[in-house]
């Protein structure tokens, strides 16, 4: 009885799948011919560059971790280092420097919000706490090169406090000037008391504000916004000059102290790369504030 009514919708349905049908058989070696090849071409230039990174130092990082290391700050081919075995065993990283799953307190003012009505309260507590830190700093006028290169509130930084010079002075982010200060007097200062029985005397920078893309790359470097920080020397009081690159085999005291740095240099910052990493990195720490999940501790 409930089925009479449908009946003629069925015939319907019934001649219109037909119709439908011929018409697929008609057309169907057209599009199945042309689409997958097309697609098949398209896929693997997509997932090719995060494959060649060396794995994060975390043992437990998940495989999503790679891709978000992808997309930020890193030359496309770290030729000169071999991928990294940490996921197979435990002991590697144990070896490592520690990794931070946390970031600075600080926030990390992002380049185009520029106020009218004054500095943001984030900013003038960060100053107040340059100041703090004996930060030696003046305010400089907005700079604003290209839709992404600029810093809304930057900083001309000549010492990191403590008589710990910069040279030569850093253009930076509040922020990025706030954790190399902290850096520079918690990490290498100690360091450096440690091993050479000296304080630092400046920290000598190759590049701090920078409107330039990453080598190998259309993306910005966190130095279009200030927010990075290249360390290339570090002068001792005693006169000694230590230059960050890759130390001879028998320089003990030196490879600790890079080593050691540049360690700490990973609980604070969002990328740490350095000399061993790949060739643009030879000769200088970089440091900066990405926000990222996880420290880039290469
Ligand atoms: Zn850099």
């Amino acid at each position: 009885m409930r089925q009479k009514p449908f009946a003629p919708l069925a015939a319907l349905c019934a001649s219109a799948a037909l119709v439908a049908a011929c018409s697929v058989v008609d057309l169907a070696p057209i599009p199945i011919a042309e689409v997958p090849q097309s697609a098949m071409a398209a896929e693997p230039v997509t997932y090719a560059v995060p494959a060649a990174y060396p794995a994060p130092v975390d043992v437990a990082a998940p495989a999503a971790a790679v891709p978000s290391l992808a997309d930020a700050t890193l030359p496309a081919a770290p030729a000169a280092v071999p991928p990294a075995p940490v996921m197979a065993s435990a002991a590697p990283a144990m070896a490592a420097p520690p990794v931070t799953l946390g970031f600075p307190a600080v926030s990390v003012p992002r380049f185009g919000g520029r106020q009218e009505g004054g500095m943001p309260a984030e900013e003038v507590q960060c100053r107040k706490r340059l100041k703090r830190l004996g930060v030696s700093f003046r305010d400089i006028p907005a700079i604003r090169d290209s839709a992404s290169c600029g810093i809304d509130y930057p900083v001309e930084v000549t010492s990191l406090g403590r008589s710990i010079g910069l040279k030569p002075a850093a253009k930076l982010n509040c922020a990025m000037a706030e954790e190399a200060a902290r850096w520079a007097q918690r990490d290498l200062a100690p360091a450096a008391r440690t091993r050479y029985l000296s304080g630092i005397a400046e920290v000598r920078q190759m590049s701090s504000y920078s409107c330039r893309r990453i080598s190998g790359s259309g993306t910005f470097s966190e130095h279009s916004k200030g927010n990075a920080l290249d360390i290339g020397a570090i002068k001792l009081k005693n006169g000694r000059v230590i230059d960050v690159h890759k130390p001879g085999l028998f320089a003990f005291r030196e490879r600790s102290f890079l080593r050691s740095v540049r360690g700490q240099a990973c609980d604070r910052f969002g990328t740490v790369l350095g000399p061993g990493y790949n060739r643009d990195h030879a000769d200088h720490f970089h440091l900066d504030l990405k926000d990222r999940r996880r420290t880039a501790c290469h």
